[in-house]
């Protein structure tokens, strides 16, 4: 037994509008062991109670989830911003980065971006991973050599992964092979797929995770879009996810091309299609959702679906403003993601969800404070399989996120107001599964910003 306490100056606690002041933490072998709020007392006098508690001035959030991610996008940053275009022509520059990674590159361009996750107070991410194999298709001798890559990369960043394997199999609606760098993405069709994710048993290395706590990797999987799955091959993956009792994300209606070709290939939306083949249901995680309409929101309320929210990106890509507030009213629960990383920020995320809908409406007021940590805490835990993970109670596994008030962001700030002041450069103290990953503001294992910069010469030169 090797208790470690932590004395939060504020701690958001699991069902209240605002953070609790001065609350004693403590762990055991990677899980929350006791909450104990010291009713007023004062940071000073539970010092004096508990000396051994290591002080986290501040407010201190429950680990957030980033519950989409292309790893590799990351090398995209700043560098497809000067022209017009929108998605499609953003693709094409995806799709040049995409073509010169293999495994090794991989590791180190996705252990520089998940390690920059966690410096903003990211303990989780589920990567939604396509990259599957070698220039023109060519299996590597490991054929999840990169799902394995991405397995090292979060292990050696310290936070958790759920491997979202992702099925892509044609080009377009209508069923178009795969041509040029999309070959690297296919599997030929749905059983070949599922054949080379069940084959993939990814166990962390030894001393790599807690103690006591579920190992930090999980195996889910993903139907990439209508567009890149062909309708008789989506109930193979959804029937692979129900058997694995695996997370199960697809991109849904992130563009309205995308609606007009499945109405006009198979005379039904996206969400229709995916319903009537069963791909939704309570551990599916439809991504984007920006357009669907009245019916298809429904059709996810009515299933239990989750929708990921991934604002930046939207905004990034010129996609449009998802109907955030109509789907929180139905019920949908509601995750966040930072997808294309044009920004790996879960402030700006979540307060984005508010504001966008503010820009929409012309008024305030559609989502609380408790509903955005709601979305990038326990939510998007839920969505990637970590059940157990987003909510600082006893039994949850230990992850901590220290939101600064001292800094010129945050000063004067009212600890409620973290999600609508702060930023990621705010976050000074990270714990992962009982670990501390982040003191300070800075990275114990990673040199962020020069591995972040070495990564990306080597893949966009
Ligand atoms: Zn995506």
């Amino acid at each position: 037994m090797t208790v470690t306490r932590w004395l939060a100056e504020y701690a958001w606690l699991p069902g209240r509008d605002e953070p609790t002041p001065d609350v004693l933490i403590e762990a055991d072998e990677g899980l929350f062991t006791a909450v104990t709020p010291l009713l007023g007392g004062g940071p000073v006098a539970g010092v004096e109670v508990h000396p051994d508690a290591v002080r986290l001035p501040g407010v201190t959030l429950p680990g957030l989830a980033n519950a989409h991610s292309h790893a590799f996008h990351r090398a995209l940053r700043g560098r497809t911003h000067g022209g017009r275009g929108d998605f499609w022509t953003w693709r094409e520059q995806m799709y040049a980065v995409a073509e010169r990674l293999d495994p090794e590159s991989y590791l180190a361009l996705a252990r520089a971006t998940y390690a920059e996750m966690a410096l903003a107070g990211i303990t989780a991410v589920g990567e939604f991973h396509y990259l599957h194999h070698g220039p023109g298709g060519a299996r590597y001798d490991d054929p999840n050599a990169m799902g394995a890559a991405l397995v090292e990369a979060a292990t050696q960043a310290g936070i958790r992964l759920t491997l979202l394997d992702t099925c892509y199999l044609s080009a377009t609606v209508d069923g178009a092979p795969l041509t040029g760098p999309q070959l690297r993405f296919g599997d030929g069709d749905a059983q070949r797929w599922a054949e080379r994710v069940s084959a993939f048993t990814p166990s962390p290395p030894p001393g790599s995770q807690a103690e006591g706590a579920d190992p930090r990797v999980r195996v889910g999987a993903a139907v990439h879009s209508v567009r890149a799955v062909p309708a008789d091959q989506l109930a193979t993956v959804a029937e692979w996810a129900a058997r694995h009792t695996a997370p199960l994300h697809v991109h849904l209606s992130e563009q309205p091309a995308e609606n007009d070709a499945c109405r006009a290939v198979h005379g039904r939306t996206p969400a229709r299609l995916l319903a009537d083949h069963g791909v939704l249901g309570p551990h599916t995680t439809a991504v984007h959702a920006t357009h669907p309409t009245s019916a298809d929101l429904n059709l996810l309320a009515g299933t239990d679906s989750g929708v990921c929210l991934c604002p930046t990106t939207e905004r990034d890509l010129a996609d449009g403003i998802g109907p955030a507030h109509r789907m929180a009213d139905l019920g949908i629960p509601l995750s966040l993601g930072s997808d294309s990383h044009a920004v790996v920020d879960p402030f700006e995320e979540a307060r984005a969800v508010e504001l966008d809908e503010r820009l929409r409406t012309r008024r305030r007021g559609h989502f609380t404070p408790a509903a955005l940590l709601e979305a990038a805490g326990v939510t998007g835990h839920t969505a990637l399989g970590w059940g157990d993970a987003g909510r600082i109670a006893v039994g949850a596994r230990a992850d901590l996120v220290t939101v600064r008030r001292d800094g010129a962001r945050t000063a004067g700030v009212p600890p409620v107001g973290v999600f609508f002041a702060a930023t990621a450069a705010d976050v000074t103290q990270v714990v992962v599964d009982g670990r501390q990953v982040v003191a300070d503001g800075r990275h114990l294992l990673v040199d962020v910003p020069v591995e972040l910069r070495a990564a990306i010469e080597q893949v966009t030169r």
